[in-house]
């Protein structure tokens, strides 16, 4: 595995507490480590979730409301504070990042979707991190989990795609694929590597996941299966293990590593 240009994806579950608090032991590990690697010559493309839960803990609300009207409000009161989070955390590595939010419709068309290239061709050559999130406050399907991206599990393979990225790594709050729901059956086996993404791995990925996290399993198999088509690559792992991202990217077996053979 040799991986230039990285694409992150980090869930909500790597970003919010149980409790609902920031994570900034997390969100800082990760500054480190990305600037680290973009010092090192990597290209480096940040896709993060957690518009809505870190606008619940600004307004100090412990549930997601049910209205989309609220849930929108609540993505536009978390976007600046995730991203003043992370320009605050990059600052203490002297890393410069940018802001992106994508809806569908830019993916979709072939000139918006040039237009996104060529912006983050032009932020990877000025060194800069690009971070990526979906466009929350407008894209109401996103929070529907009907049509537009979906779910950024999804974000972050087209993300992969329009960058045509050497690796994608995809954090959640579990170690990795497992031949059920881990945090249900303590017998579940990891799968190190997978290669196909059958109708039975399906069937283990289960329903949706955590709290906080929305696609559970099922979105990553469906990410996965994006990066399949385009002949490219996926580790999904523990986004409590933010720091073995560099060994992932030197070959280390960490994680599920979703390759096709
Ligand atoms: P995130 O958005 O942070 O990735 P999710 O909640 O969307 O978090 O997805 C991870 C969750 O998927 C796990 O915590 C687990 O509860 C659930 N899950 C269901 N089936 C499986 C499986 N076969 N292997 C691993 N995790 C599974």
């Amino acid at each position: 595995m040799k991986s230039r240009r990285i694409v992150i994806k980090i869930g909500t579950s790597s970003l919010i507490l149980p409790n609902g608090k920031i994570n900034l032991s997390n969100i800082d590990e990760l500054a480190f480590v990305l600037s680290d690697l973009n010092n090192k010559g990597y290209e480096v493309i940040l896709v993060t979730s957690g518009a809505v839960g870190v606008g619940l803990n600004v307004l100090e609300m412990d549930k997601r409301p049910a209205d989309i009207a609220t849930q929108q409000a609540l993505a536009s009161i978390g976007q600046v504070e995730l991203m003043s989070l992370y320009t605050q955390m990059f600052r203490r590595y002297s890393q410069k990042v940018s802001q992106l939010l994508l809806t569908r419709d830019v993916t979709d068309f072939p000139t918006s979707r040039e237009n996104a290239e060529n912006a983050l061709s032009a932020l990877l050559s000025m060194n800069i991190i690009p971070i990526i999130n979906e466009n929350d406050a407008i894209a109401v399907d996103e929070m529907d989990h009907q049509t537009k991206f979906g779910d950024n599990d999804k974000l972050g393979a087209i993300v992969a795609k329009l960058v045509d990225a050497d690796l994608l790594i995809m954090l959640s709050d579990i170690d990795g694929l497992y031949d059920k729901n881990p945090t249900i059956y303590d017998d579940a086996q990891i799968f190190r590597e997978i290669h196909e993404i059958t109708d039975e791995l399906r069937e283990m990925a289960g329903g949706a996941g955590s709290r906080f996290g929305t696609g559970g399993m099922t979105s990553k198999l469906s990410a996965a299966q994006i990066l399949f088509e385009n002949g490219q690559e996926m580790v999904l792992t523990n986004g409590a293990r933010i720091r073995e991202i560099r060994e992932i990217i030197a070959g280390k077996e960490i994680g599920t590593y979703f390759y096709r053979k």
